[in-house]
Protein backbone atom coordinates (compact mmCIF):
# COMPACT_ATOMS: atom_id res chain seq x y z
CA UNK A 1 0.00 0.00 0.00
CA UNK A 2 1.13 3.60 -0.93
CA UNK A 3 1.39 5.25 2.38
CA UNK A 4 0.53 9.20 2.80
CA UNK A 5 3.65 10.87 4.52
CA UNK A 6 3.15 13.44 6.56
CA UNK A 7 6.14 15.94 7.79
CA UNK A 8 5.86 17.27 11.62
CA UNK A 9 7.57 19.75 12.17
CA UNK A 10 8.10 20.11 16.08
CA UNK A 11 11.24 21.65 18.02
CA UNK A 12 9.50 20.02 21.27
CA UNK A 13 11.08 16.48 21.43
CA UNK A 14 8.32 15.18 23.50
CA UNK A 15 5.18 16.81 20.88
CA UNK A 16 7.16 15.58 17.97
CA UNK A 17 7.77 11.52 19.08
CA UNK A 18 3.84 11.36 20.17
CA UNK A 19 3.04 12.85 16.44
CA UNK A 20 5.10 10.37 15.16
CA UNK A 21 3.98 7.08 17.20
CA UNK A 22 0.00 8.31 16.80
CA UNK A 23 0.29 9.21 12.94
CA UNK A 24 2.56 6.09 12.53
CA UNK A 25 -0.17 3.46 14.11
CA UNK A 26 -2.55 4.80 12.30
CA UNK A 27 -1.27 4.47 9.11
CA UNK A 28 0.72 7.38 7.59
CA UNK A 29 4.90 7.55 7.01
CA UNK A 30 6.24 9.83 8.91
CA UNK A 31 8.81 12.60 8.55
CA UNK A 32 10.47 14.88 11.24
CA UNK A 33 12.20 18.33 10.87
CA UNK A 34 13.17 20.47 14.52
CA UNK A 35 13.67 23.48 12.35
CA UNK A 36 12.21 25.44 9.49
CA UNK A 37 15.44 25.28 7.23
CA UNK A 38 15.21 21.01 7.84
CA UNK A 39 11.47 21.59 6.83
CA UNK A 40 11.59 23.72 3.78
CA UNK A 41 14.45 20.91 2.63
CA UNK A 42 12.32 17.92 3.44
CA UNK A 43 9.54 19.57 1.70
CA UNK A 44 11.21 20.17 -1.58
CA UNK A 45 13.05 17.06 -1.46
CA UNK A 46 9.92 14.76 -0.19
CA UNK A 47 7.20 16.47 -1.05
CA UNK A 48 4.97 14.64 1.77
CA UNK A 49 1.52 14.75 1.20
CA UNK A 50 0.77 17.49 4.49
CA UNK A 51 2.97 19.13 7.00
CA UNK A 52 1.38 19.38 10.99
CA UNK A 53 3.13 22.64 11.72
CA UNK A 54 4.61 24.05 14.99
CA UNK A 55 3.91 27.93 15.10
CA UNK A 56 6.88 28.25 17.51
CA UNK A 57 9.99 27.23 16.00
CA UNK A 58 13.67 27.80 16.87
CA UNK A 59 15.24 29.27 13.86
CA UNK A 60 11.96 30.82 12.06
CA UNK A 61 8.23 31.93 13.03
CA UNK A 62 5.70 29.32 11.76
CA UNK A 63 4.01 31.82 10.27
CA UNK A 64 6.95 33.40 7.96
CA UNK A 65 7.19 29.59 7.18
CA UNK A 66 3.65 29.60 5.92
CA UNK A 67 3.71 32.33 3.99
CA UNK A 68 7.11 31.51 2.54
CA UNK A 69 5.75 27.78 1.47
CA UNK A 70 2.55 29.25 0.02
CA UNK A 71 4.87 31.03 -2.77
CA UNK A 72 5.51 27.62 -4.29
CA UNK A 73 3.71 25.08 -2.52
CA UNK A 74 -0.09 24.14 -1.87
CA UNK A 75 0.81 21.16 0.16
CA UNK A 76 -2.10 20.77 3.16
CA UNK A 77 -0.50 22.74 6.17
CA UNK A 78 -2.01 22.09 9.45
CA UNK A 79 -0.68 24.29 12.28
CA UNK A 80 -0.02 22.76 15.64
CA UNK A 81 0.43 25.17 18.32
CA UNK A 82 0.35 26.37 22.28
CA UNK A 83 -0.85 29.75 21.27
CA UNK A 84 -4.49 30.00 22.06
CA UNK A 85 -4.34 33.51 20.84
CA UNK A 86 -6.86 33.82 18.09
CA UNK A 87 -4.96 36.19 16.30
CA UNK A 88 -2.27 33.67 15.87
CA UNK A 89 -4.95 31.30 14.27
CA UNK A 90 -6.48 33.85 12.32
CA UNK A 91 -3.32 34.64 11.07
CA UNK A 92 -2.10 31.44 9.78
CA UNK A 93 -5.77 30.83 8.22
CA UNK A 94 -5.24 33.50 6.38
CA UNK A 95 -1.96 33.18 5.05
CA UNK A 96 -3.12 30.22 3.96
CA UNK A 97 -2.18 27.21 6.62
CA UNK A 98 -5.62 24.80 6.10
CA UNK A 99 -6.47 23.98 9.57
CA UNK A 100 -5.35 24.27 13.38
CA UNK A 101 -5.06 22.33 16.35
CA UNK A 102 -4.53 23.65 20.22
CA UNK A 103 -2.38 22.06 22.01
CA UNK A 104 -3.04 19.98 24.38
CA UNK A 105 -5.35 17.93 21.61
CA UNK A 106 -6.36 14.24 21.61
CA UNK A 107 -5.65 11.85 19.22
CA UNK A 108 -9.23 11.70 17.79
CA UNK A 109 -9.07 15.15 16.90
CA UNK A 110 -6.04 15.25 15.67
CA UNK A 111 -6.90 12.44 13.15
CA UNK A 112 -9.97 14.39 12.34
CA UNK A 113 -8.16 17.13 11.39
CA UNK A 114 -5.79 15.17 9.23
CA UNK A 115 -7.75 13.02 7.03
CA UNK A 116 -10.16 16.42 6.39
CA UNK A 117 -6.87 18.45 5.00
CA UNK A 118 -5.37 15.64 3.29
CA UNK A 119 -9.32 15.15 1.55
CA UNK A 120 -9.66 18.70 0.83
CA UNK A 121 -6.61 18.43 -1.06
CA UNK A 122 -7.00 15.21 -2.67
CA UNK A 123 -10.43 17.04 -4.12
CA UNK A 124 -8.35 20.15 -4.93
CA UNK A 125 -6.35 18.09 -7.08
CA UNK A 126 -9.01 16.00 -8.79
CA UNK A 127 -10.53 19.70 -9.48
CA UNK A 128 -13.83 18.61 -7.88
CA UNK A 129 -15.07 20.42 -4.71
CA UNK A 130 -18.37 18.21 -3.39
CA UNK A 131 -21.46 19.30 -4.30
CA UNK A 132 -23.43 17.54 -1.83
CA UNK A 133 -23.46 17.23 1.85
CA UNK A 134 -25.24 15.39 4.19
CA UNK A 135 -24.72 15.06 8.12
CA UNK A 136 -27.15 13.58 10.46
CA UNK A 137 -30.86 15.41 9.05
CA UNK A 138 -29.11 18.44 7.05
CA UNK A 139 -28.68 18.01 3.66
CA UNK A 140 -26.89 20.71 1.06
CA UNK A 141 -27.47 19.76 -2.37
CA UNK A 142 -24.97 22.47 -4.11
CA UNK A 143 -26.44 21.97 -8.03
CA UNK A 144 -30.20 22.10 -6.74
CA UNK A 145 -29.38 24.94 -4.74
CA UNK A 146 -31.32 23.41 -1.86
CA UNK A 147 -31.10 22.86 1.64
CA UNK A 148 -32.93 19.94 3.51
CA UNK A 149 -33.70 19.31 7.06
CA UNK A 150 -35.32 16.08 7.91
CA UNK A 151 -36.26 15.83 4.01
CA UNK A 152 -37.99 19.20 4.44
CA UNK A 153 -36.72 22.02 2.14
CA UNK A 154 -35.62 25.03 4.62
CA UNK A 155 -35.56 28.90 3.40
CA UNK A 156 -32.60 30.52 3.50
CA UNK A 157 -32.05 34.25 2.39
CA UNK A 158 -29.38 34.43 -0.76
CA UNK A 159 -26.28 35.06 1.44
CA UNK A 160 -27.89 32.71 3.80
CA UNK A 161 -27.64 29.78 1.23
CA UNK A 162 -24.04 31.67 -0.03
CA UNK A 163 -22.61 30.84 3.68
CA UNK A 164 -24.26 27.38 4.49
CA UNK A 165 -23.08 25.99 0.89
CA UNK A 166 -19.13 27.34 1.62
CA UNK A 167 -19.25 25.65 4.66
CA UNK A 168 -20.70 22.45 3.48
CA UNK A 169 -18.35 22.69 0.62
CA UNK A 170 -15.50 22.54 3.05
CA UNK A 171 -17.31 21.01 6.31
CA UNK A 172 -14.69 19.94 8.63
CA UNK A 173 -12.28 22.72 7.95
CA UNK A 174 -12.48 26.17 9.68
CA UNK A 175 -13.32 29.57 7.63
CA UNK A 176 -12.39 32.52 8.70
CA UNK A 177 -14.48 35.54 9.15
CA UNK A 178 -12.95 37.24 7.11
CA UNK A 179 -13.06 34.11 4.27
CA UNK A 180 -16.52 33.87 4.37
CA UNK A 181 -17.21 37.82 4.50
CA UNK A 182 -15.09 38.10 1.14
CA UNK A 183 -16.67 34.77 -0.42
CA UNK A 184 -19.96 36.37 0.27
CA UNK A 185 -19.91 40.33 -0.10
CA UNK A 186 -17.08 40.61 -2.32
CA UNK A 187 -13.24 41.41 -1.42
CA UNK A 188 -13.45 45.15 -0.65
CA UNK A 189 -16.62 44.42 1.95
CA UNK A 190 -15.77 45.52 5.18
CA UNK A 191 -13.59 43.76 7.88
CA UNK A 192 -16.96 44.34 10.02
CA UNK A 193 -18.28 40.39 11.31
CA UNK A 194 -21.63 41.85 12.54
CA UNK A 195 -23.47 41.36 9.47
CA UNK A 196 -21.61 37.81 9.15
CA UNK A 197 -22.43 37.44 12.98
CA UNK A 198 -26.53 38.68 12.20
CA UNK A 199 -26.42 36.00 9.02
CA UNK A 200 -25.21 32.90 11.12
CA UNK A 201 -27.56 33.80 14.21
CA UNK A 202 -30.55 33.51 11.37
CA UNK A 203 -29.35 30.45 9.88
CA UNK A 204 -28.73 28.88 13.34
CA UNK A 205 -32.41 29.49 13.93
CA UNK A 206 -33.37 27.37 11.06
CA UNK A 207 -30.87 24.81 11.20
CA UNK A 208 -30.41 23.74 14.67
CA UNK A 209 -33.11 22.81 17.28
CA UNK A 210 -30.93 24.06 19.71
CA UNK A 211 -28.65 26.52 18.90
CA UNK A 212 -26.82 27.14 22.45
CA UNK A 213 -25.89 22.81 21.41
CA UNK A 214 -25.33 22.81 17.65
CA UNK A 215 -24.93 19.87 15.58
CA UNK A 216 -23.86 21.22 12.11
CA UNK A 217 -22.48 24.81 13.03
CA UNK A 218 -19.37 25.36 15.57
CA UNK A 219 -18.40 28.98 16.32
CA UNK A 220 -14.66 28.66 16.41
CA UNK A 221 -14.24 31.73 19.02
CA UNK A 222 -12.40 34.76 17.93
CA UNK A 223 -11.32 33.07 14.86
CA UNK A 224 -14.60 31.88 12.23
CA UNK A 225 -16.78 28.91 11.75
CA UNK A 226 -16.76 25.18 11.15
CA UNK A 227 -19.47 23.03 9.62
CA UNK A 228 -20.07 19.16 11.22
CA UNK A 229 -17.78 16.60 8.86
CA UNK A 230 -19.97 15.39 5.63
CA UNK A 231 -21.06 11.46 6.14
CA UNK A 232 -21.22 11.44 1.90
CA1 LIG B 1 7.97 25.01 19.61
Amino acid sequence: MNKQHILVVEDEKNIRSFLKTVLTSNGYAVLTAETGEEAVTLLSSHCPDLVLLDLGLPDTDGQVFIQAVRRWSRVPIVVVSARTHERDKVLALDRGADDYITKPFGTPELLARVRTALRHAEQRAAGSTPSRYRCQGLQVDCDKRQVLLDGVPVHLTQNEYKIVSLLARYAGKVLTYDQIIQHVWGPNAAGDNRILRVNMANIRRKLEGSPAQPKYLFTEIGVGYRMAESEL
